[in-house]
């Protein structure tokens, strides 16, 4: 039976903990028991960490002072930051990692070869892409869902605060339903966060599935990867 393969999404929000900014090295661990439940059952996986915790480009960009093109690249470096400390929790656990870049930094890890990235999974290591797709004006769940399809997986599992998609901000409305199941031009309304327009067209026009999860839940990727999908919402 051929192995699955799958890309497990993590904003970056996620990784600063109740400070709220930068690394919280007890989040890194838990993603890495996450991840490593995975590994024990001969799961193949690829990783795509967001930048949100350190900087985001819009942001860096909002009072003019710095270009949002430097404030893209900015927020790329804050995924590569990420990538590193994510790559030491998952060593600290005993597993075999490699982080690949969209934009070259040889001192600090490989630069995405997809053939690469791929032979790398064959032989249990998990890889992290970092940098994003590498352009400015796109985000992390863009260049997931494209990884995603670049290296066959066949799903991807956007791990985040929440238990799902939902008609509206849960958050703000009480009465907000989550939503099980989703077609991919459903995910693309406007009340509708799952991804941004850019990832989802990326997926439906590649069958991609994603799973949307809440990451601090535990056994719940492995949960999903068994086909168990109560605890989550998936568009297909
Ligand atoms: N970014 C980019 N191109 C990409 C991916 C990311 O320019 O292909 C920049 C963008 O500025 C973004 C930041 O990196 O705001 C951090 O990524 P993101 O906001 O997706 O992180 P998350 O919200 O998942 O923490």
């Amino acid at each position: 039976m051929a192995k699955q393969r799958v890309l497990v999404k993590f904003s970056g929000e996620a990784l600063a903990g109740e400070s709220g900014y930068g690394v919280d090295t007890s989040i890194l661990k838990f993603i890495a028991e996450e991840i490593k439940q995975l590994i024990d059952s001969g799961i193949e996986v690829g990783v795509v960490i967001g930048g949100g915790n350190i900087i985001r480009g819009v942001t860096a960009a909002k009072d003019g002072i710095i270009k949002r093109t430097s404030g893209d690249y900015m927020g790329m470096l804050a995924t590569v930051i990420n990538a590193v400390a994510m790559q030491e929790a998952l060593e600290y656990l005993g597993m075999r990692v490699r982080v690949q870049s969209a934009i070259k930094m040889e001192q600090i890890c490989e630069t995405f070869i997809v053939r690469r990235a791929i032979r790398h999974l064959e032989k249990g290591r998990i890889v992290i892409f970092a940098a994003g797709t590498g352009n400015p004006f796109f985000t992390t769940d863009t260049a997931a869902t494209l990884r995603a399809i670049e290296i066959g997986a066949d799903m991807i599992i956007k791990a985040t605060k929440v238990d799902g998609v939902y008609d509206k901000d849960p958050n703000k409305y009480s009465d907000a339903k989550k939503l099980p199941t989703l077609s991919y031009d459903e995910a693309l309304a406007d009340n509708i966060k799952v991804m941004d327009d850019t990832s989802i067209a990326l997926a439906k026009e590649n069958k991609l599935p994603i799973v949307v999860c809440d990451m601090f839940k535990k056994g719940n990727l492995l949960a999903i990867m068994q086909g168990d999908y109560e605890k989550c919402s998936i568009v297909k």
